[in-house]
């Protein structure tokens, strides 16, 4: 791609003046600046070229080798003595031209202080561990304050001056026409303090990444959604200031025979044809044993017994919820001959007795018979 004009990059004429080209460097160079157009790699491109034209024209000898010669006569990649320097370092240049519009003013020194972020850990418990409550010991990633500089980022000995570039207010003005647009200050980066001689083991920083081991301690009866937060164990702050807290959030795993509703646990409770009709006790689990549920006889498939007492104590106080037990009758299987045979005569002793044994089953078929009538006098009047 050929190199654009350096005149037209910067908008000005051949014969443009010295202020004239400062002032449209200017201009030009806040339009693309990379603080103002972030991840614009086009504006990126553009600010390069900006900078580079102004570091030509702006040197009388450069700009008249240019004048004469064009690109080749500055551009190093091209041979031929050029006096051009690649455009790169963006801050570089900052000092000596935008010096009088940046920063000025304020009280300087003043330290900027941050509160350090706040962390989130999704901790996953058993349903037994939520209910009964527990010690966890958890690895927490985080950035602490580095120990080496005690947060400071300056090397053992040394210590951060007030930054040169906001003289420590760490904003910067720009100004623009009429607007005037306060910053972060690109050198600072808002601190308002330079380090001259970063710490080796934080480069800078003040802060360092680790894995901090916490013991958490998990009340009893906390649930999906519970979070609990332990105040200070989240980020370091910056320069000093307070760290974040870190919140551990509760995700109870599925159990293989409880669900959990609210302070209720619920569970299904498999039962024999035999027992469910002519009653007898059953074993049912509870979170901390087995206790004993006496089934009435003719008891029917779906049936709920209530245990008082046998479910969750809420971890925010007030009565203990229940289990609940639902029974499901289950059809036998695997029967031989003898216990076949046995069945077909019973079955047959039921028809022949003249009393009614299924109780749904009247209901249900006397429910049918009333669908299929009202459906027939429908389509007589249709
Ligand atoms: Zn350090
Ligand atoms: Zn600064």
């Amino acid at each position: 791609m050929p190199k654009a004009d350096y005149y037209e990059v910067l908008c000005v004429t051949r014969n443009a003046s010295e202020a004239e080209l400062k002032k449209a460097y200017r201009r030009m160079a806040m339009k693309y600046h990379p603080d103002r157009n972030p991840d614009d790699a086009e504006a990126e491109v553009r600010f390069k070229e900006v900078k580079e034209a102004y570091e030509v024209l702006s040197d009388p000898q450069k700009r008249a080798a240019y004048d004469q010669f064009g690109h080749a006569g500055v551009d190093p990649s091209q041979g031929g003595g050029g006096f051009g320097r690649g455009a790169g370092n963006f801050s570089d240049i900052f000092g000596d031209v935008f010096g009088d519009i940046f920063g000025g003013g304020g009280g300087g020194g003043r330290q900027h202080v941050y509160r350090g972020s706040d962390l989130q850990y999704n901790l996953e418990l058993t349903l037994e561990e939520a209910v009964f409550g527990i010690e966890k010991v958890i690895d927490i990633p985080r950035m602490d304050t580095c120990d080496s500089c005690g947060g400071s980022g300056a090397a053992p000995g040394s210590s951060p001056v007030t930054c040169s570039t906001c003289n420590g207010v760490g904003q910067v003005r720009m100004q623009q026409g009429f607007f005037s647009v306060q910053q972060t200050c690109p050198t600072c980066k808002g601190t308002g303090q330079e380090i001259r001689d970063p710490c080796t083991k934080c480069h800078g920083e003040g802060r360092v990444r680790v894995t901090k081991k916490l013991e958490v301690k998990i009340p009893a009866g906390v649930d999906t959604g519970d979070r609990i937060r332990l105040s200070g164990e989240g980020e370091a702050g910056i320069n000093g200031g307070p760290s974040g807290d870190l919140y551990v959030q509760v995700v109870v795993k599925e159990h293989k025979l409880f669900t959990r509703d609210g302070d209720d646990l619920y569970c299904e409770v498999p039962i024999s044809f035999a027992t469910a009709t002519l009653g007898g006790e059953l074993e049912v689990p509870t979170l901390d044993g087995r206790i004993k549920l006496k089934v009435p006889a003719e008891t029917q498939t779906g049936k709920l017994f209530r245990m008082r007492g046998k479910g969750v104590k809420p971890v925010r106080g007030g009565p203990v919820g229940d289990l609940i037990c639902k029974v499901r009758i289950e059809t036998p299987v695997n029967l031989s001959k003898e216990q076949k045979a046995l069945l077909e005569e019973f079955a047959a002793s039921l028809e022949a007795g003249g009393t009614r044994h299924s109780p749904q089953e009247h209901g249900w078929l006397d429910g049918v018979k009333g669908f299929f009538d009202e459906l027939k006098a429908k389509f007589k009047q249709d």
